[in-house]
């Protein structure tokens, strides 16, 4: 195996492993009623990871650093990784979101089915009961109370940084009164907001989280799985640990804005190992560095915004930084591997330059997608002697180019793309100009040059239309100097263009994509991320392409030659209206 960059987390498991820290946990036999943890069960997985979206968008490049790293972490130290839905909030969840999310860790490359074909995946709200259960059990041992203060009255009287909190006027009511006014919010006789269930810890405590957080709150909202069964929802940092708990989490890792919440994920799961409802020993949360990625937004919400508001085609856009966008745009789940692992994980403060994850994207396609020559910006060109030299006008030049370049040892397997040469050629607008600037190697009279694959021909001038536009290009054919012949070699030539013959190129629709933004960072400082946007994200094109390029299939990924890596559009792509996609130049450009 190869050995992996190591971190601090890779550390901190090994250290477990050393110890054997999670050779075994046992449940507690308290009430616990995970289904599938029965009371006495002793859990033999060497470590559990778990990968905790919550179903209200897609998911972005972000995300994909988590979960190569999650699911990554299990499967390098004999582990399981879960896949958890956390859908404890009613309002912005939906299936539509579960299903995208399981098909993009699946695409990744990651399951989470185990060795013996268990099915790791999970929803926070199977918990519902049990989460309510350790309300009550916390509200039994004074831990906890209902608040009905107005939420600004509990917002002031939070505190902030420099000053204490106020104790609320709930918070001295009695074990059995608030008992009862928590059955009340449960029952549906309180209104959404009336009340709220609070952790009964310090409101002076320096760490503003530890302030009697709500931990129950009131909402009369269909739920995407238990329907209408609730109108109260447990909070995120409530329902975060017990989650993990109850699936015997043993690292329990999270991006650092979570920091502030480790002291009350484990205040909250040392009472309720104490009380038996969990099992031992209990999860530990550990803290990272998010993902952030130069020239893209990785909110949610924002990224919904530019869906919602059509400034993007879709959640799979292929300039959105959503897997399923990345995954239209050609990227491969390879290179995002590579790109999580070589980014690493540490708890610093950085951003990250998209250039490494195009750079990736190279590494992976350089030895794999076939080569092709394809005219984006097309231009006439005939070959003026080809009937003298052919007997015909409409001789076909039969040529051949390998498919991949040759490796060092590598000739004959190298499969060929065969194509046509003939009196109608297509070039490339700028690979001919009448006056050459200095330097100019390519196509001007008097000038020779080698079509890629083919013949060495001469320039002898061109044809405008009234306005002065080149409409057509002249040349002659130089002949003995096909590519591969004994000949080719006898004519000294400076440049060979790319080109594809008229009677067999194929016409197609490419996409050329860009940056979305303007700004290396246009989520940051308050910017406006909407006035950032990069008018020329998209330009769309009419290209020749060359006929091997028929046969593509949407997903499939070339390199053509001199433009960068391109992919068959995967919702648009058809054989008879081809669309291809362009993923990134053969050069970093992303500095210029
Ligand atoms: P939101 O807060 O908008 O719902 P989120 O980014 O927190 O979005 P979650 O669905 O909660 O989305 O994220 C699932 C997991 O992915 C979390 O564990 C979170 O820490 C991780 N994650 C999200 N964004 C990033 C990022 N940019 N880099 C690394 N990990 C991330
Ligand atoms: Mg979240
Ligand atoms: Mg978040």
């Amino acid at each position: 195996a190869v050995a992996k960059p190591t971190n601090f987390l890779r550390q901190i498991i090994e250290n477990h492993l050393d110890s054997g820290t999670h050779a075994g946990r046992h449940w507690g036999g308290g009430p616990g009623d995970a289904a599938h943890h029965a009371a006495g069960q002793v859990d033999t997985a060497k470590i559990r990871t778990r990968f905790p979206p919550e179903p209200n968008g897609y998911l972005h490049v972000g995300h994909a650093k988590s979960i190569c790293l999650n699911f990554g972490l299990a499967r390098d130290y004999g582990g399981i990784c879960h896949l958890r839905f956390d859908d404890t909030n009613p309002e912005k969840e939906e299936q539509e979101y579960v299903e995208s999310i399981k098909d993009s860790v699946r695409w990744l490359g990651f399951d989470w089915q185990d060795a013996d074909g268990h099915s790791h995946l999970y929803f926070a709200s199977n918990y519902f009961d049990f989460m309510h259960r350790a309300a009550v059990y916390l509200i039994e041992q004074g831990l906890a109370y209902v608040d009905e203060q107005s939420a600004e009255d509990m917002r002031a009287n939070r505190g902030d940084f420099t000053t204490p909190g106020k104790d609320s006027p709930y918070r001295s009511r009695n074990v059995a009164d608030n008992l009862q006014r928590f059955a009340d919010m449960k029952d549906g006789k309180l209104a959404d907001g009336a009340a709220v269930l609070r952790a009964k810890i310090d409101m002076a405590a320096p760490n503003i989280n530890l302030r009697d957080p709500a931990i129950y709150r009131i909402r009369r909202a269909t739920h995407h799985n238990t329907g209408d069964a609730w109108c109260i929802y447990p909070m995120y940092t409530f329902a975060h640990p017990i989650e993990d708990a109850l699936e015997h989490i043993t690292h329990s890792i999270c991006t650092l804005e979570f920091e502030d919440q480790r002291p009350f994920y484990d205040w909250l799961l040392d009472h309720l190992r104490e009380g038996g409802l969990i099992a031992t020993p209990q999860p530990r949360q550990y803290e990272f560095s998010r993902l952030n990625l130069t020239y893209v937004i990785t909110s949610k919400r924002k990224l919904k915004h530019l869906v919602d508001s059509g400034t993007v085609s879709g959640w799979d856009d292929p300039r959105m930084p959503t897997i399923v966008g990345l995954r239209r745009r050609g990227y491969t789940p390879a290179a995002i591997r590579n790109f999580c692992e070589r980014i690493g994980v540490t708890k610093d403060y950085s951003w990250i330059d998209y250039a490494t994850l195009d750079g990736c994207l190279r590494e992976d396609l350089e030895h794999q997608a076939h080569r092709a020559m394809v005219v984006l910006d097309p231009l006439p060109l005939e070959l003026t002697n080809w009937a003298e030299m052919f007997g015909s006008s409409d001789h076909i030049e039969a040529c051949h180019l390998p498919a991949l370049p040759h490796g060092k040892d590598s000739n004959a397997d190298v499969p060929q793309r065969h194509f046509g040469l003939g009196r109608h050629v297509w070039i490339e607008r700028e690979d001919f100009e009448e006056t050459p600037p200095k330097g100019y190697k390519r196509l001007f009279p008097g000038n020779k040059v080698r079509l890629k694959g083919g013949y060495v021909i001469e320039c002898t001038g061109c044809e405008k239309d009234a306005d002065g536009q080149v409409t057509k290009v002249l040349a002659t054919v130089v002949p003995d100097t096909k590519s591969g012949t004994p000949g080719a070699d006898s004519v000294k030539v400076k440049a060979a263009i790319t080109w594809v013959a008229q009677h067999d190129a194929v016409q197609a629709e490419v996409r050329l994509y860009d940056r979305l933004f303007t700004d290396a960072q246009p989520d940051a400082g308050g910017k406006d991320y909407l006035a950032l946007l990069n008018p020329d994200s998209l330009k769309v094109v009419t290209a020749y392409v060359e006929p091997s390029l028929a046969s593509a299939r949407p997903d499939d990924k070339f390199q053509f030659e001199r433009f960068g890596y391109f992919v068959a559009d995967r919702a648009d792509h058809r054989t008879e209206k081809p669309v291809f996609n362009k993923i990134t130049g053969l050069k970093d450009s992303w500095g210029k």
